[in-house]
Parts: structure tokens; sequence; C-alpha cells
């Protein structure tokens, strides 16, 4: 089947069965083109609980599959394709932030999104890439656990000197290649380009550019730019803006050979099609006890940012 007749297939199976498709930025176009809710991880599943959707597709890794089912325990959460994980939501073990607090009993420990719902259970709050530095600045505790991407924890302790921050060593594996010879070459290509980055990348790449944020960020930066953006993040974010804005071709992506998540482009349109119809995918489950726990640290975020 062609793919203009699979989406359509795709189109009347949602409606037939009432699914939602939540597809992240960085998906493949094709599955963008299909996806009733596009945007970062913590979004989409405020979105799947905001329209009760009682049965969503999250095209995406398994920790937003998750994320998900911790805000909407009563909607089928269903991920195409089990395998797809993300390789730092699991960098760190949750027995080992137990230990770590019992260590330090008036610690606190804040989890990047990007992380297990077993994670997100032990530790105190949870925070986004955007909302980071803000929440991190409101905790009053004497010691602060940042796991487990230590690039975006160096990037949050950077802005808050006074606030003892310990970094676990995570790192995302697709932005950690990254370095300041990718962004020098690729500024000398392009001389009059703005550099735009996502914190998940080392300090060295992160100090050459003209911001850095969250997915959705680096998205409104590049579309408010009149001119050329280098995009230091997965090339995803670059096909979306290539495709949804005019003179799409300003938007350069940094190092593609670097940026590209082998997990979030293992769904492909046919998974997606499948998946709807119920012949491949995981319902995600949750114990209960977990989700709850987990579902402080979500609320906790959202008090906080
Ligand atoms: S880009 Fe990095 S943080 Fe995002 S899913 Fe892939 S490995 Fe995980």
């Amino acid at each position: 089947m062609n793919t203009k007749d699979l989406k359509q297939k795709i189109l009347e199976a949602k409606k037939e069965t009432g699914t939602i498709v939540l597809a992240h930025t960085y998906q493949d176009p094709d599955i963008i083109d299909v996806a009733d809710v596009t945007g970062d991880s913590f979004f989409l599943s405020k979105k799947a609980a905001e329209l009760k959707a009682k049965r969503v597709i999250m095209c995406g890794v398994r920790f937003m599959a998750e994320s998900v089912k911790i805000l909407s325990p009563e909607t089928e959460t269903i991920l195409p394709v089990p395998s797809a994980t993300c390789p730092m939501a699991e960098q760190i073990a949750p027995e080992r932030i137990r230990k770590f607090k019992e260590e330090n009993p008036t610690a606190q420990v804040v989890a990047y999104i990007n992380t297990t719902a077993a994670i997100k259970a032990e530790c105190d709050v949870c925070v986004t890439s955007s909302s980071a530095i803000k929440i991190v600045e409101k905790l009053d505790a004497d010691k602060i656990l940042f796991i487990p991407d230590q690039h975006l924890g160096s990037f949050v302790k950077k802005q808050l000197p006074d606030k003892n921050i310990i970094l676990w060593d995570g790192y995302c594996p697709v932005h950690a290649q990254l370095t300041a010879q990718d962004v020098l070459e690729c500024k000398a290509a392009h001389p009059d380009a703005k550099f735009a980055v996502h914190p998940e990348s080392p300090a060295e790449v992160v100090a050459l550019a003209d911001m850095a944020g969250a997915t959705s960020e680096i998205i409104s930066y590049a579309k408010s730019q009149p001119g050329k953006v280098i995009i230091g993040t997965e090339k995803g974010v670059v096909d979306y803006l290539s495709t949804h804005e005019e003179n799409g071709d300003r938007f350069i992506q940094l190092a593609p050979h670097k940026l590209c998540c082998e997990d979030m482009k293992k769904i492909s349109l046919e998974d997606v099609y499948n998946a709807i119809i119920g012949s491949c995918g995981e319902d995600i489950q949750l114990p209960e006890d977990l989700r709850k726990k987990a579902l402080v640290s979500i609320n906790r975020m959202l008090e906080l940012g």
C-alpha cells in the first residue's frame, strides 16, 4: 500500500476506534501528518489528560507512554513498538535513589521527565528541560541530586550557582555526541545563522549557542528568527520546521550523522496503523501504588513550575 492510502486508512481507523494518536516532534514527518497532537513529551501527556482520551497511540518512547498512563490511568495507552525506549531514562536504578535519600535525608532528588515511572516514583520532583531552572531555584534543600542527565543538570547548575547541585553521570546518547567542532564547522558554512541547541548537549556546545532550550522552545525561537537557524537537536525538529514553515530551507541541521535517535525512529506508519487496529503494540500497565507515587513528583513539578 502506498503512503497516501495508508494515511487514509489510519484516519478511518482512528475514527472507527475512537483512538487519538500522539506524536513526539522527533517522529517521522508521515507520522506527524496523521497525529492528532504533536509536541514535547510532557505536553503530549497533558493533552491526553485534557482530552480525556479513551485510547491513545503514543508515538515516541516508553517513558512517554508511561507519563500518559501516570496522568490518565483510565486511558488505554499503546506503545506501538515495545522496544522503543530512551537509553537515558534508565541510567539510574531506583534502588540507588533510595540509598542516596537514606544517606542524605535532608536532600532532594530532582528527576528529568525523561525517566521511567519507577524512577519518578522515587524522586521528590520532576522537571522538564524548560522548567528545570525555575523549579530547582525554588527548592529549599541543602543538597540537590539532579538525575539522570549530567548535561541538563550542569546547564541548571551554571544558572543557579548558589544551589548545591550534585550531578548524576547519565546522558542522552544522541545529544551527548555533539562537539564544539561540529558547531564551529556548521557556523563556518553558515556564518549568518543563529544557533539553537538542546541543553542535553555538552556544555562546550551550549556555550556556543544563541539560545538553549526544550524542543518546543527551539521551534518557537527558530520560527521567530528572520534568517537561517542552525538546529542542534534531533533531526525530527528540522524535518518538522522544514515541512511546516515557509522558507523551510533556512533551518540547518547540525551534525545530521549524529542527531538521529534510533529509538524515536523505530515506529513506522505501518506500526501506527497496526496499533490502532489492535494488531501490534503494548498496552502500558503500571502498578497503582507506583503510578500514584510517580504522580506526586509530577504534580509537584506542576505546582512549582
Ligand atoms: S533523543 Fe536522547 S533523550 Fe530523547 S529519546 Fe532519544 S536517547 Fe532519549
